[in-house]
């Protein structure tokens, strides 16, 4: 049998066994090492439903007392996990979302099939010329937002807000959400994210910022008419 989760969890997982690595590279006291084995063991299991029930038995099982017994555990933690992909969505539905000419669409649409065919994934991105779309499926619904977006220069460094990962300023894009509210009014909200939506995959943790960046349009409109 093997436990399901998704993406964001399994980054977390991934993250965790860095950490034990990690530590075990930079402490050579046994006990530091089992302390944040625990701590480790504890978070995985107060966040990832069923995770304890699974693998308390690997993680008593591994002592600490070299890298390969850390290795060894992380290969039989992932050799029991599926990470679920996410769903499939048909152009009909889309199309109610944003407004794109229909062979843009047709193709956002066939390249998101496919790639959450092949990768595990939270969200799913594509330029489309100037323009970056996103594709958020979240619970009942599927987000969906086409963005403008601007690139920086220069060769500083930049953190992205969907992964919280800090990329050089040129795998980063400035992305903004403008809704319009009526005939002159507009709105916006920007942040910055990785131009490599596969990558920024591999880091993500949490989706507050991406639910709240893609869903702006909807709160704000609900909030202007809450006020009319
Ligand atoms: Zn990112």
């Amino acid at each position: 049998m093997q436990l399901e989760i998704n993406n964001i969890e399994y980054n977390l997982i991934k993250k965790k066994m860095k950490q034990l690595r990690d530590t075990y590279m930079q402490s050579n006291d046994q006990e530091i090492c089992n302390v944040v084995k625990e701590q480790v063991f504890f978070e995985l299991g107060t966040k990832i439903n069923s995770f304890a029930d699974f693998f308390a038995e690997f993680f008593e099982k591994c002592e600490m007392n070299s890298l390969k017994e850390i290795d060894d555990l992380e290969e039989a933690v992932l050799a029991l996990i599926k990470v679920v992909k996410l769903p499939q969505i048909e152009y009909e539905r889309m199309k109610k979302k944003v407004k794109m000419p229909e062979k843009n669409l047709k193709r956002v649409v066939k390249n998101y099939n496919e790639a959450v065919l092949n990768e595990p994934l939270t969200y799913y991105s594509q330029q489309i010329d100037e323009k970056k779309v996103f594709v958020f499926p979240k619970d009942e619904e599927c987000l969906m937002v086409l963005c403008d977006t601007s690139r920086y220069n220069g060769g500083r460094k930049i953190l992205c807000d969907f992964c919280n990962g800090f990329r050089t300023s040129d795998e980063i894009l400035f992305v903004s959400n403008t809704i319009k509210l009526n005939k002159e009014e507009y709105s916006t909200l920007g942040l910055n994210c990785c131009s490599d939506y596969i990558k920024c995959n591999q880091d993500i943790l949490q989706t507050e910022k991406l639910t709240d960046f893609l869903r702006y349009g909807k709160e704000k409109i609900k909030s202007k008419r809450r006020k009319m």
